[in-house]
């Protein structure tokens, strides 16, 4: 059987805490770190290593973009970070940059790997690596809408005290601002959310699904300005996603994923509910929505599309 390899670019917060899930999880056989800070990836590299004791065995080691010449996925989450007084557009550009310019070093070894784009703001920066590598769309997506939804399903779990296990909701959308929790998609132990709520009794107020949808949206900046990045949840979605790859899963995950008419939208990545297997992100379900969520989710398909053509991408 092939070694499953995986290249993670960036060694910051998010790309070694994925590693050290994925370490534990022991669903790699080899890990490879690379950042341009070839010195941080070292470190790191050592650090995991010295658990090995604890977990499956895998090869880890800091190395550089020849390495992703057997990878099966190559995730990219470098970037920079905010300086003081850079516009967020700016920032955007820089980002689009980088990912550029990483993916042009992959391509020169390879053209066989799934690439899983990370960095913010994720949905442009996937449709930025989707147009300029040519690649077909399976094998270019973003984390996408998948954290967001973990943490939709962790609310409705606490708030309807079930386990999140048993929770099915989905986020579409823009990973950020304007993504959309789709409450027509929501159900629980198998009954739709308006029944569920029926057969409660619990009579929440309206704003409950409000305050949950600000809750969910805000989560990431609470946890920046508490203790700078996230790390643990987007790690673990990130394994997810690597998992339903790399065992051929034909999970259904909200990855970002280049849209061609599903819900009406198209030429925009955005996180929608897709087939996640080995070739990729394989096909979107064109799932029926409220006229609400539909709404909703043209709009931040919209808002992305106002974005990329700010950028001339
Ligand atoms: P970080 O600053 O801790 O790490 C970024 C790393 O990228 C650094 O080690 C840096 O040296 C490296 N880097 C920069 N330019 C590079 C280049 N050209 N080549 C190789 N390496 C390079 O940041 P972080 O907290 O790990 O976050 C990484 C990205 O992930 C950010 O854009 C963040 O917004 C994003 N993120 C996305 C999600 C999601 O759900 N999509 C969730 C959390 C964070």
């Amino acid at each position: 059987m092939k070694a499953r390899k995986v290249v993670i670019i960036g060694a910051g917060a998010v790309g070694t805490t994925f590693a050290y899930a994925l370490q534990i999880n022991g669903g790699a056989d080899e890990i490879v770190i690379i950042d341009i800070d070839r010195k941080r990836a070292e470190g790191e590299v050592l650090d995991l290593s010295h658990g090995l004791m604890f977990t499956p065995p895998v090869n880890i080691k800091a190395g550089d973009y020849d390495d992703c010449r057997d990878a099966d996925v190559v995730l990219i989450t470098a970037g920079a970070k905010q300086k003081p007084g850079q516009t967020r557009l700016e920032l955007v550009e820089t980002n689009v940059k980088i990912c550029n310019d990483i993916t042009k070093r992959i391509l020169e070894v390879t053209r066989d790997a799934i690439l899983l784009i990370v960095t913010n703001p994720v949905d442009i920066l996937t449709y930025s690596v989707l147009k300029s590598s040519g690649l077909p769309k399976q094998r270019v997506i973003g984390s996408g809408t998948v954290l967001d939804s973990a943490r939709f399903r962790y609310l409705l779990s606490r708030h309807c005290s079930v386990d999140p296990h048993n929770v099915h909701a989905y986020v579409l959308g823009e990973h950020g601002d304007s993504e959309v929790l789709a409450w027509s998609m929501t159900h629980i132990a198998g009954m739709h959310i308006n029944e569920m709520c029926r057969i409660c009794g619990g009579a929440c107020a309206n704003s409950v699904r409000d305050d949950m949808g600000a809750n969910v949206r805000d989560s990431a900046y609470r946890i920046i300005e508490a203790k700078g990045a996230t790390n643990y949840a987007v790690g673990l979605a990130l394994l997810r996603i690597v998992g339903a790859i790399l065992r051929n899963e034909k999970s259904v995950l909200t990855v970002s994923t280049l849209l061609e008419g599903e819900f009406g939208i198209k030429d925009v990545c955005l996180g929608a509910p897709a087939i996640v297997n080995s070739k990729g992100a394989d096909h979107v379900f064109d799932a029926p929505l409220s006229d609400e969520d539909l709404k909703a989710l043209r709009l931040s398909a919209d808002t992305l599309k106002a974005v990329l053509k700010q950028l001339d991408i």
